[in-house]
């Protein structure tokens, strides 16, 4: 079979198999990008119920640009990773005042929104506005690099290379099942480290098949068990009592503020005054971030 059809095989496979995510059925630009933003850093089983939460809070960019940045901190605290949220209040902020509210669908328009990357603009042209333009994540990348060049490993390719090639890939006037289809193969079944090519659509297709089994094996053969282990909790570092911060600064009322003892000891049951310091360098530097506010020695979401 050419590869030619290796299209049709993988919009097939999409159309019987493609995950039914809630963002999948709405066109709303605003919609889109509060997905893309939360799906940059965190799983899209987490993030399903709390981009509906989101959506519900502030339902379009004008209601999320008006709310407070701490109202935004509390809506899209228990997704972590907290400086999306302040990010996206001032994208939002930004786009009603330089667009009226509404998302451009032109993605070089959409990147001059602050924070706004190439990625993101390219899935909200795409999904948003079925702009015929790529949407190359990490999962797509690594479909591209197997199926039509042969490279187990897409993480070399130079991104010039991996541009072209999703841009000469795109099948005329199927852009939107397309990015989505790679996007679902490239987390369900031709993942980083255990591909499924015994029930992937493209196995009779794809160049680096061939390749794939030699290529666990070795893998398998180099990477003792421990390699697997799945990553230790981050409990202890910065990033997670940075968390514990502003979950902390969540549960007083709205507008209230904690002391720097009372803060210490609701994110660490054993804090001393010793580490008040330490307390201090990572609120100030939260403060930066403008996820909260410092006045004197109480602290409050920004
Ligand atoms: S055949 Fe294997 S390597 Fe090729 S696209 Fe499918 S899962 Fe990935």
């Amino acid at each position: 079979m050419s590869q030619e059809f290796l299209p049709d095989l993988l919009l097939a496979w999409y159309a019987r198999q493609g995950r039914d995510l809630p963002w999948r059925h709405t066109r709303d630009p605003y919609a889109i990008l509060v997905a893309e933003v939360m799906l940059q850093q965190t799983q899209v089983e987490r993030v399903v119920p709390r981009y509906r939460e989101f959506l519900a809070c502030f339902p379009s960019l004008e209601a999320l640009a008006a709310a407070s940045r701490a109202e935004v901190i509390r809506a899209w605290a228990p997704l972590g990773y907290n400086l999306r949220a302040v990010r996206l209040h001032a994208l939002a902020q930004q786009a009603v005042q330089e667009f009226g509210g509404h998302l451009p669908a032109d993605p070089q328009a959409l990147r001059r929104l602050k924070g706004l990357g190439p990625y993101t603009a390219a899935a909200v042209a795409c999904f948003a506005f079925d702009l015929p333009v790529p949407v190359v994540d990490t999962n797509v990348r690594r479909v591209l690099a197997r199926a039509l060049l042969g490279e187990v490993d897409a993480r070399h390719l130079p991104p010039r290379q991996v541009a072209a090639l999703a841009a000469q890939a795109l099948p005329a006037g199927r852009a939107y099942d397309w990015n989505q289809a790679l996007m679902d193969l490239g987390a369900t079944v031709c993942t980083a480290l255990q591909p499924a090519c015994a029930r992937c659509p493209l196995e009779r297709l794809c160049l680096a098949r061939p390749q794939m089994e030699r290529w666990q094996a070795a893998r398998s053969m180099r990477e003792r068990p421990a390699d697997y282990r799945v990553n230790s909790p981050f409990q202890g570092s910065s990033r997670y009592y940075r968390g514990r911060i502003v979950d902390a600064l969540r549960a007083v009322a709205e507008g209230a503020s904690l002391d720097l003892l009372a803060l210490g000891r609701a994110i660490k049951p054993d804090f001393e005054a010793a580490e008040l310091p330490w307390l201090l360098d990572l609120v100030q530097r939260l403060e930066r971030d403008g996820l909260v506010r410092v006045l004197a020695d109480r602290v409050m979401l920004a």
